[in-house]
């Protein structure tokens, strides 16, 4: 089987999804998803050359090729490494439907039938606790056993914070608790707890919230600093008893080596469409095993991202939750053919079909492409 063809689609929904078709000699075509970014749709096709003719089945083999064309030019981290994860997950796609087996067992097999989904819930624009709690019930109600909020940025009763010098006052502290305390007591200890920071605070006031948020035995603390000195995390990390987590801004297992070996984080959150593709995650998964540190996968994706996501979180020991970020998108699940949510209660249900188990709903998808796109033209 050889590659003939690579095509690129991007939908707009509340993130830009890239989508990725790969075509081969024998009518099998494979699907994948690149994060969003500046340039990844241009970066895909300008690796076209180098895939069209190779066999779509030597995954690895084809990850190296691009990862070292690449290496001058970003594939250390940013749009390069971006676009070889979107066209790696179309190869395991196609390598799935050659082979007829579901992606999770040419990842090893599964661990797991289900994959638990956290709700991403954003936050309040106003910072009203009320509505972190409204929020909380609705999402658990739902069926939801995990959820995640924002409690960085600016409270509209405070004085205005310097936009700059990564200071939290004693004041915006008390704030920040009173926003988690109201969604802790409305869905109690039954419901796990993550807060994102979004790599806001200097490392002192970081250790600061993560000291104040400990009674609300939180599953993670996400980027309570910027993401690029590893060892200021691990201080941060070593001083709380709130497992601090990272990774969404990490690119291949060579960005999360140093935070696994210094143990700078207690949880890792590599983005899949972004990092590298599935089986450098599976590789940064099985690094972060030798630790202990379980892995919650960022993910903004479509079906198509969260679906490959779901493969690779089948197939490793320390998955913890994966992401959901798009719950008010109402035309996220009709992307894909399909009778059913693809999330249900909480819940993926991980498909025994060839491949990622998914196809796209072309006509849906041309209603919502960005301007400027045609349905893989
Ligand atoms: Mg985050």
């Amino acid at each position: 089987m050889k590659i003939t063809d690579v095509k690129t689609t991007v939908i707009k929904g509340n993130f830009e999804w890239t989508l990725v078709r790969v075509h081969t000699d024998e009518g099998i075509t494979g699907l994948g998803e690149a994060y969003w970014g500046a340039g990844v749709k241009e970066t895909i096709l300008h690796m076209k050359d180098m895939l069209v003719g190779q066999d779509p089945t030597d995954v690895e083999r084809i990850y190296q090729d691009m990862y070292r064309a690449f290496l001058a030019c970003g594939s250390t981290g940013g749009i390069a490494v971006t676009a070889i994860s979107g066209i790696e997950i179309a190869l395991w796609d196609i390598a799935g439907k050659a082979l007829n087996a579901p992606v999770y067992k040419l990842l090893g097999g599964k661990f797991r039938d289900k994959i638990r989904v956290y709700a991403d819930c954003g936050s309040d624009p106003a910072r009203r606790p009320e509505a972190y709690a409204r929020k909380a019930l609705e999402v658990r109600d739902r069926g939801y056993t995990a959820m995640k909020f924002d409690i960085d940025g600016a409270f509209p009763e405070l004085p205005q914070r310097d936009r700059y010098n990564r200071c939290l006052s004693a004041a915006e502290v008390e704030r920040m608790a009173g926003l988690v305390k109201a969604v802790r007591e409305a869905v109690g200890n039954e419901v796990d707890l993550a807060i994102d920071l979004h790599w806001s605070y200097n490392t002192a006031d970081a250790i600061k919230i993560a000291h104040r948020l400990e009674e609300y035995d939180l599953m993670w603390l996400e980027d309570p600093i910027p993401p690029e000195n590893v060892d200021a995390l691990a201080k941060v990390t070593a001083a709380t008893g709130t497992p601090i987590c990272t990774g969404e801004n990490l690119y291949t297992k060579h960005g999360f080596r140093e935070v696994i070996e210094k143990q700078a984080a207690d949880i890792l959150e590599p983005d899949i469409p972004k990092v590298g593709g599935l089986a450098e995650t599976k590789k940064i998964a099985d690094m972060a095993e030798s630790y202990y540190i379980p892995v919650a996968p960022h993910n903004v994706s479509s079906p198509v991202g969260t679906m490959a996501a779901a493969h690779m979180c089948a197939s490793i020991p320390n998955f913890l939750a994966l992401e959901f970020h798009s719950a008010d998108v109402a035309w996220w699940n009709d992307l894909i053919k399909t009778d059913k949510p693809m999330i249900n209660e909480g819940y993926i249900q991980v498909p025994d079909e060839p491949g990622l188990g998914i196809e796209l709903n072309e006509e849906v998808i041309s209603k919502h492409l960005k301007k400027g796109e045609t349905f893989y033209a």
